[in-house]
């Protein structure tokens, strides 16, 4: 069977790429990861994706965006995609994606991988890994009723997280290697306002200590060169995001980070589209995400029925 398009993610971005593909009639598959999750679904609290007037968590919203695409006519799989290589469909130049255990064919692919979370790179954080280390608050964050937390950057989801877990901990320290914060202003202030958050400023963690169990983590003032130990029952790594492009590398454009580059969402093979966080753009955010799903289904569209001459012109 070939695809009129194949959405490999199933975030934001190519859970939108799915309800405009299927609502615009084309046969649609789109292939969800089980080892990397969309980021949305570890957020606690969306407030700032319009229409979404009532606080929602990211899975609450993530939900609604897959009964969508299924209404219209998308099939949704899980599968981990390994490769994608240049196939003949139906005598027209299409793309074979290769899934761990199978493989699909398509006339478009629309790559909406998003990104995993990064890693601090410090000792003691793989072995404390589900032990104390944790990068996804709304998973975690329960086991922490009464506790003390150390959240890891400056960024709005170390901010944000740090408010959610503030709900379940009774301190939670931000520890930001400079003296102010990246985070949006709105959501510093409210930060700054919450009773159970200190601030350890100027500071890297440079190791996780414990037994069984995370008990602290070693800070080191970037200033003075000082180092002291922070006692806490967990860490919380929120410093940013990698993209889940590995296996794209060498068939498409990368910048040094590994995100892909595109004109629009258009990439120099025919045919193959990129939205969402997996590209380089300025801001990575749900709606930004949903509107490049809308564009790259969009687009491949056009060249789906410019290859089969069904165009309306
Ligand atoms: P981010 O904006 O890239 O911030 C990462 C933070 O981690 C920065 O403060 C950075 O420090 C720090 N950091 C990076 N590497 C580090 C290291 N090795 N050691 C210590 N600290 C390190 O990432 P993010 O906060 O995950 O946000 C990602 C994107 O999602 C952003 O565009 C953000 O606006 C968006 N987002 C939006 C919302 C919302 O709108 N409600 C919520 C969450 C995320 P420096 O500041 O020194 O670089």
């Amino acid at each position: 069977m070939t695809y009129d398009v194949i959405i490999i993610g199933g975030g934001p971005a190519g859970l939108t790429a799915a309800i405009y593909a299927s609502r615009a009639r084309l046969k649609t598959l789109l292939l969800e990861s089980m080892t990397n999750l969309s980021q949305i679904t570890m957020a606690s609290d969306i407030e700032n994706y319009p229409g979404c007037d009532k606080v929602m968590s990211g899975m609450e919203l993530i939900e609604r965006f897959k009964k969508q695409a299924k209404d219209f006519g998308a099939e949704l799989k899980i599968g981990d995609v390994t490769k994608v290589i240049p196939f003949k469909c139906d005598k027209k130049e299409g793309w074979r994606v290769e899934a761990a255990s199978s493989s699909f064919d398509a006339l478009s692919v629309v790559v909406a991988t998003g990104a995993r979370p990064r890693e601090l790179g410090v000792p003691g954080e793989s072995k404390f890994c589900g032990k104390g280390v944790s990068y996804c608050a709304v998973c975690d964050a329960p086991f922490y009723k009464g506790k003390n937390i150390a959240v890891v950057g400056g960024g709005d989801t170390a901010v944000e997280e740090a408010m959610f877990l503030t709900k379940f901990a009774d301190k939670v320290t931000v520890i930001h290697r400079r003296d102010r914060l990246r985070a949006t202003k709105i959501l510093a202030e409210r930060a700054f306002a919450n009773k159970k958050i200190e601030f350890a400023w100027d500071s890297v963690v440079t190791e996780i200590k414990g037994d069984n169990s995370v008990k602290s983590v070693t800070l080191k003032n970037v200033k003075d060169e000082e180092k002291r130990d922070l006692e806490c029952d967990g860490v919380f790594v929120m410093i940013g995001y990698a993209p889940n492009t590995g296996f794209l590398k060498g068939f498409l454009d990368m910048n040094e980070k590994g995100y892909i580059i595109t004109e629009g969402t258009r990439t120099k093979k025919e045919g193959i589209f990129v939205a969402g966080d997996a590209r380089v753009k300025i801001l990575r955010q749900v709606v930004t995400a949903a509107g490049d799903g809308a564009t790259a289904a969009y687009n491949a569209r056009m060249y789906v029925e410019e290859l089969k001459g069904t165009a309306y012109k």
